[in-house]
C-alpha cells in the first residue's frame, strides 16, 4: 500500500526504469485520499470530471512535430535594476540636522518617535526624500512653542495669565515692559502689586468674562481696553490690556479743537449781532429825526399858506 498520488508516480518511474512496462495501481478517491486529497476543494471541481477531461485531451492530442529546440532563443539577459539609495555627505548631513533643529550632539535625542532609530537615520531618509523634516516630534513641538511665543511677544497688547491666588502665571513681552520686571520676577509677583485687581477678582469669582471695557490704568498712566476671560482648566484668567492711550489723546485733541472752533464761531456771531443792532439803532435814530424834521417842515409850509 502506497499512500498518496506523488508516491505512486515515483514508484511508477522506478518500475519503468527496471523494465516493467505495465503495472496496476489502485488510487484512492476517498475523502483525504490520493485523488480527493485536502487540496481538492481549491478548484471547486470534481476530480473525476477533471480526470475524464484529461483522458479525453490526451486521446486527442496530436504528436508534437519538429520541435528541436535549436532555433529557440532560450537566453535572457537581466539588468541589475536595484535602487541604490544615496547617502548624504558630512556637510549635507549637517545641513539636514540643522534644519531639524539639531545643532549639537545633545540635540540628537534619538527618541525614535519619527519611526527611525536615530536622528541621523532620519536625516538620511530626508536626504533620500523618504521623510519630511517636520516629522521629528520634538522639533515640531519646539516649533509650535516658539511660534506661540513669537505671537505672544509681537502682540502690542499686554497679555497675562493670573491664577486664583492673583499670582502672575505668565506674561508677554509688552506686559513685562509695562510692569517693568523680567519674566522670572513677574512670575514671583502678584497682580495687585501693579494694578487695581477689582475686575480680575470679579471674573475669578463669577466666571463671567469682561470684554472691551475701557478704563484708565492710573499707575501706568495708560488708557486701555480691558478683556478678562476665565480659563476653566487652569482656574485662572487671561487678562489683556489693549493700549489706546494715543487714540484717546488724539480724540481729546480733536474734541478740544472742535469746541474752540464752536466758541470762536459763537463769538463772531455775537459780535455781528451787536454791530447789526448798533447799525439798526443808528438808523432808527436818524429816521426818527428825519421824520420829525420833515413833519415840522410840512407843517410850517401848510400854516404859512393858511395865514
Ligand atoms: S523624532 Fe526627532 S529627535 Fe526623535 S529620533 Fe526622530 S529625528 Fe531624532
Amino acid at each position: 500500500h502506497i499512500d498518496g498520488l506523488k508516491a505512486c508516480m515515483e514508484l511508477f518511474e522506478e518500475l519503468e526504469k527496471g523494465g516493467i512496462q505495465n503495472c496496476f495501481f489502485e488510487v484512492n478517491v476517498c475523502e483525504g485520499g490520493c485523488i480527493k486529497g485536502p487540496a481538492s476543494d481549491k478548484w471547486q471541481q470534481s476530480l473525476v470530471r477533471a480526470k475524464m477531461d484529461l483522458e479525453d485531451q490526451v486521446a486527442y492530442q496530436e504528436e508534437a512535430q519538429g520541435i528541436e529546440g535549436r532555433d529557440i532563443e532560450l537566453q535572457k539577459t537581466f539588468k541589475d535594476r536595484r535602487v541604490h539609495d544615496r547617502t548624504p555627505s558630512d556637510t549635507e548631513m549637517e545641513q539636514i540636522l540643522h534644519a531639524m533643529g539639531k545643532y549639537t550632539k545633545e540635540d540628537e535625542l534619538n527618541c525614535g518617535a519619527c519611526g527611525y532609530p536615530t536622528c541621523r537615520a532620519k536625516a538620511t531618509a530626508v536626504y533620500q526624500k523618504k521623510a519630511e523634516i517636520g516629522m521629528c516630534l520634538p522639533y515640531a513641538v519646539a516649533q509650535a512653542e516658539s511660534m506661540s511665543n513669537i505671537v505672544m511677544d509681537v502682540t502690542p497688547s499686554m497679555i497675562m495669565i493670573i491664577d486664583k491666588d492673583m499670582r502672575i502665571r505668565e506674561c508677554n513681552k509688552k506686559a513685562r515692559e509695562m510692569l517693568g520686571v523680567s519674566r522670572e520676577e513677574a512670575l514671583e509677583r502678584y497682580i495687585f502689586e501693579f494694578l487695581d485687581d477689582k475686575d480680575i477678582a470679579e471674573v475669578l469669582n463669577t466666571r463671567q468674562q469682561i470684554v472691551h471695557k475701557k478704563l484708565n490704568l492710573e499707575t501706568m498712566k495708560l488708557t486701555v481696553v480691558e478683556s478678562i476671560i476665565y480659563i476653566e482648566s487652569l482656574e485662572s484668567v487671561l487678562v489683556t490690556y489693549q493700549d489706546i492711550t494715543r487714540e484717546e489723546k488724539a480724540k481729546e485733541q480733536h474734541y478740544n479743537l472742535k469746541m474752540e472752533t464752536v466758541e470762536m464761531a459763537q463769538k463772531v456771531i455775537d459780535k455781528q449781532m451787536m454791530v447789526a443792532q448798533e447799525i439798526a439803532g443808528l438808523l432808527g435814530e436818524t429816521t426818527a429825526e428825519t421824520k420829525v424834521t420833515l413833519s415840522k417842515l410840512r407843517d410850517s409850509i401848510l400854516f404859512e399858506e393858511e395865514d
